[in-house]
């Protein structure tokens, strides 16, 4: 007899742990069944050095999305940490800073970088329309989709032109005239999302990085983001979820039974997948969805000094938000063409961050002593297909390519700043979209499990969460939902709702 529940939920990712949290709570029986060891998916801290007592936000690394409902909801004790410095983008010998509050040295920057004060004026502006988007949008991410035309109204601004109804590659072409700005504009529209930036992909993607919150702010998980998993897990086994983990789940029956990797099954009234549509399509053998392929190569990295730069700024502020480097328009478009025909970027346009200059919790007290920091770098245009014939020698190449990118703008060369391995071999862990898929089930390293969907339903169409499947009591509570991409909980909280009201 297979043991039953109210409701399985496939996969113990954080959307996972946020539906059967708010599920248990209602007072529905849940069982947790998840592939891997350890819980979380690619919210997961790790010792990724085994050397070195440094537990690093292994794959996504910060919290935008998260809405602070969820943490209220659930009494989580999650913290994320603020920032001074947006972002910092060498060119030459100087560079492009941005604060967080857009301040006098910011103004200063841009006229140095342009010759001007007019692009840092239409920064402002952009960005503040930007703002008025957000703070429509974000509230409406915890109930049924609205309509677009409803969305559309509630927005009333010619800013939803340009983010929705036209290519976001115009927007950035005719409001910024710099390519080095207009570089920095765009990233946001290629993080996870192998687009050309006249490509809607590339507007979704972008929506989705800033609007979290309604702010779009972007933000350090303090003690890292294996942190939020901890407190989610916690909270849920209180409320009495059952957890079984180490099992991979083969297939679910349209009935829902749910067989396992190890002959085991059980029965619920409802399924919810936390797992990608391509997964779930795969154990109920149906049609896989089509979805771009992964994009980016994420490297972690353990250094015992930060690197300083050839522009003579502080590393401590350099480091301190996002730093670009060869993400100019032009090295984006050029990347994606080189790219799409099958040829690793010569250029590959790449960003990093450094947790332990906002968090250094993360670190032994020794090594934070010591001046031992953590870098992430993301490298973007790099899809799956470049690494299909040769994973490991294609992922030597583009580090290779990196390291001597990065260091024509550093004082200190990298590979002098990087911790070492008592082997002598560098403290950095290379992860391209091959090896997500194969470590934590992202088909095709996609790290948004599919391609991002715009957060409203088309008019006409009928009344939805976003979570649903052609099946009635299985839903989809991951990153693939429409409103999933990203560390949000936001289809977790959305399909636990759309089992409640059916069942209420
Ligand atoms: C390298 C990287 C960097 C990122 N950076 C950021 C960032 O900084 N900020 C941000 O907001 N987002 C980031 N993201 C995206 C974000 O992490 C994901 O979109 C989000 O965490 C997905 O959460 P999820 O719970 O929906 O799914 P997942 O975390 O993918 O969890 C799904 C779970 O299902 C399990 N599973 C799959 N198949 C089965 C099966 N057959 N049986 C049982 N279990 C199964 C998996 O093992 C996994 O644990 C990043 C992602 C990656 C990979």
């Amino acid at each position: 007899m297979s043991q039953s529940f109210d409701v399985i939920i496939i996969g113990g990712g954080h959307n996972g742990l946020v539906a059967a949290c708010y599920l248990a709570k209602a007072g529905k029986s849940v069982l947790v069944l998840e592939k891997e060891a350890s819980l979380g998916g690619a919210t997961a801290s790790q010792q990724v050095f085994p050397e070195y007592e440094a537990r690093l936000s292994r794959y996504s690394y910060l919290v935008s999305l998260l809405p602070q409902k969820i943490i209220d909801d659930l009494g989580l004790s999650f913290e994320t940490l603020g920032r001074d410095v947006a972002s910092y983008t060498p060119d030459g010998d100087v560079g492009l800073f941005v604060s967080s509050d857009w301040n006098q040295e910011s103004e200063e920057s841009f006229r140095k970088i342009t010759g001007s004060t007019e692009e840092f004026e239409e920064w402002k502006s952009f960005y503040t329309e930007v703002l008025h988007f957000a703070q429509v949008v974000a509230p409406t991410m915890l109930s049924p989709l609205p309509t677009r035309s409803e969305l559309r109204e509630a927005v009333d601004h010619p800013i939803w032109d340009e983010l929705i109804e036209r290519p976001i590659g115009e927007a950035i072409e005719r409001r910024f005239k710099n390519d080095l700005v207009r570089g920095v504009v765009l990233t946001d529209g290629l993080i996870g999302t192998f687009a050309d930036a006249h490509d809607f992909a590339a507007n979704r993607c972008f929506l989705y990085h800033l609007v979290g919150n309604s702010t779009g702010e972007w933000r350090v998980p303090k003690g890292g983001m294996g942190n939020l998993v901890k407190e989610l897990t916690a909270k849920a086994k209180s409320l009495g979820v059952t957890f079984i983990t180490s099992t991979e789940v083969t297939s679910i029956s349209a009935d829902r039974q749910v067989s396992c990797a190890d002959g085991q099954s059980y029965m619920s009234e409802y399924v919810l997948a936390n797992c990608a549509p391509q997964v779930l399509a795969k154990l109920m053998q149906t049609l896989k969805p089509q979805a771009l392929d992964g994009s980016q190569v994420k490297i972690n990295m353990l250094l015992q000094k930060l690197p300083r730069l050839k522009s003579g700024v502080d590393p401590k502020i350099a480091f301190a938000g996002t730093f670009h480097f060869d993400e100019r328009y032009s090295d984006l478009q050029e990347a994606y063409a080189q790219s799409a025909a099958g040829i690793i970027p010569d250029v590959v346009p790449a960003e990093m961050y450094c947790h332990t200059l906002t968090d250094s919790s993360i670190l032994s007290p020794e090594l934070a002593a010591a001046g031992y920091h953590t870098l992430t770098l993301f490298g973007i245009h790099t899809p799956a297909a470049l690494f299909d014939r040769d994973n490991e020698g294609v992922k030597s190449e583009i580090t290779t390519r990196l390291i001597r990118q990065l260091n024509t703008y550093l004082l200190d060369p990298l590979e002098e700043c990087l911790a070492k391995n008592s082997d002598g071999s560098l403290c950095l862990e290379v992860k391209s979209p091959l090896d997500l898929e194969e470590s934590i089930s992202l088909p095709r390293g996609n790290i948004f499990h599919k391609d991002l969907s715009f957060p409203f339903r088309e008019d006409g169409t009928p009344v939805s969460w976003g979570v649903e499947t052609e099946h009635p009591n299985i839903f989809l509570c991951g990153a693939g939902a429409i409103r999933g991409g990203g560390v949000s909980g936001i289809p977790g909280h959305n399909a636990a709702m759309a089992v409640l009201t059916l069942t209420d």
